[in-house]
């Protein structure tokens, strides 16, 4: 059951006396119940303006993101305050979205919703935060500590609890465990999976890092340039993916046992956003590129039934694309 359907979002930057920058060039992600996404692409692709949109925090030049079938995009010229309750951010820095100087209990209280008579008792209130410090395997005396006394993944473990607190239908995770060390970004991805699980709550979980969304994510939707230009279950990304970035993206990570291939990074840089090519935006880079991919921009389509690919090769599947790679 989608939740979360976001449709033909754009997100421009505008900078007087320069192009207007399309960070996000026409999107469309659904997202279902309890379903964990990821969104992968390298830096500069838009990922982190895509979420921002999505929550609120930038404003849509175009296109509209609906939560549980109502609308709620931001209307007239600003983007909503913060997030409307149903959606929630995690971002990669939780020291800069916690206020050092006010005790640990009191910011995840601020999540909570009023009670019917619109305040709660404190004791209530201080008793609902407890389960939520409990729900992200912290301490009930965690509350009464304030930020700088808690490392990375305990900052983390707090956003999230902040999160919950507000009981959304999604949570936007963006890049929320890079600036962890290995061994704690896998405890707290292990923890957003759970909760998400547990709570059938869906999880757009952005990340740089292809392999760190593996293990994790449900569905896999790969970012280039403001543009989506594949969707498929994580498995089937990995084995055979459909986009050739999708495939350099594969390639790029080193695979365990396989010491003697070197892994290649996507050949070139990500395209200026102000003045991203003409025709297929993959194509300075693309190995399998062929004349139409000079000129036609592809579309997002459907390909073998729950996947989508943008690109020539694509779904015309077998021949073209067998073809274009003896070629290659
Ligand atoms: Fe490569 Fe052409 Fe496909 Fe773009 S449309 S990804 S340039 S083959
Ligand atoms: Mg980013």
């Amino acid at each position: 059951m989608t939740v979360l359907d976001v449709n033909d979002v754009v997100v421009d930057y505008k900078v007087s006396g320069r192009p207007v920058v399309h960070a996000v060039a026409g999107v469309s992600l659904q997202v279902g119940a309890g379903e964990i996404v990821g969104l992968v692409g390298e830096s500069g692709c838009g990922k982190s303006s895509l979420g921002r949109a999505i929550v609120g925090l930038e404003k849509l030049a175009r296109g509209s993101v609906t939560l549980d079938g109502h609308e709620v995009t931001p209307l007239g010229r600003g983007a909503r305050p913060v997030a409307d309750r149903g959606l929630q951010m995690i971002f990669q820095d939780p020291y800069s979205s916690l206020n050092p100087r006010r005790r640990i209990w009191r910011q995840i209280a601020d999540g909570l919703p009023a009670d019917a008579s619109g305040a709660r008792s404190a004791g209530r209130r201080r008793a609902a935060v407890n389960e939520l410090l409990d729900a992200v395997g912290l301490a009930a005396s965690a509350g009464d500590r304030f930020p700088h006394e808690f490392s990375g993944g305990q900052r983390q473990r707090i956003a999230i609890a902040r999160a919950l607190a507000a009981q959304p239908a999604v949570i936007v995770a963006d890049e929320p465990v890079s600036a962890l060390d290995a061994s704690t970004r896998a405890q707290v991805s292990n923890l957003i999976v759970q909760i998400a699980r547990d709570r059938g709550m869906g999880v757009l979980f952005i990340s740089h890092d292809l392999s760190g969304v593996r293990h994790m994510a449900d569905r896999v939707a790969v970012m280039y340039l403001g543009r989506i230009v594949e969707t498929s279950p994580t498995e089937s990304l990995w084995s055979e993916p459909l986009h050739p970035y999708s495939d350099a993206l594969v390639k790029a990570i080193p695979q365990l046992g396989l010491t003697a291939t070197t892994p290649v990074a996507p050949r070139g840089e990500v395209p200026d956003p102000s003045s991203p090519p003409a025709g297929c935006r993959f194509h300075p880079r693309c190995p399998l590129a062929f004349e139409r991919c000079l000129t036609d921009d592809p579309a997002l389509v459907t390909v073998e039934g729950s996947r989508e690919a943008a690109c020539w090769l694509q779904p015309a599947g077998g021949p073209a694309r067998e073809l274009a790679l003896l070629e290659a």
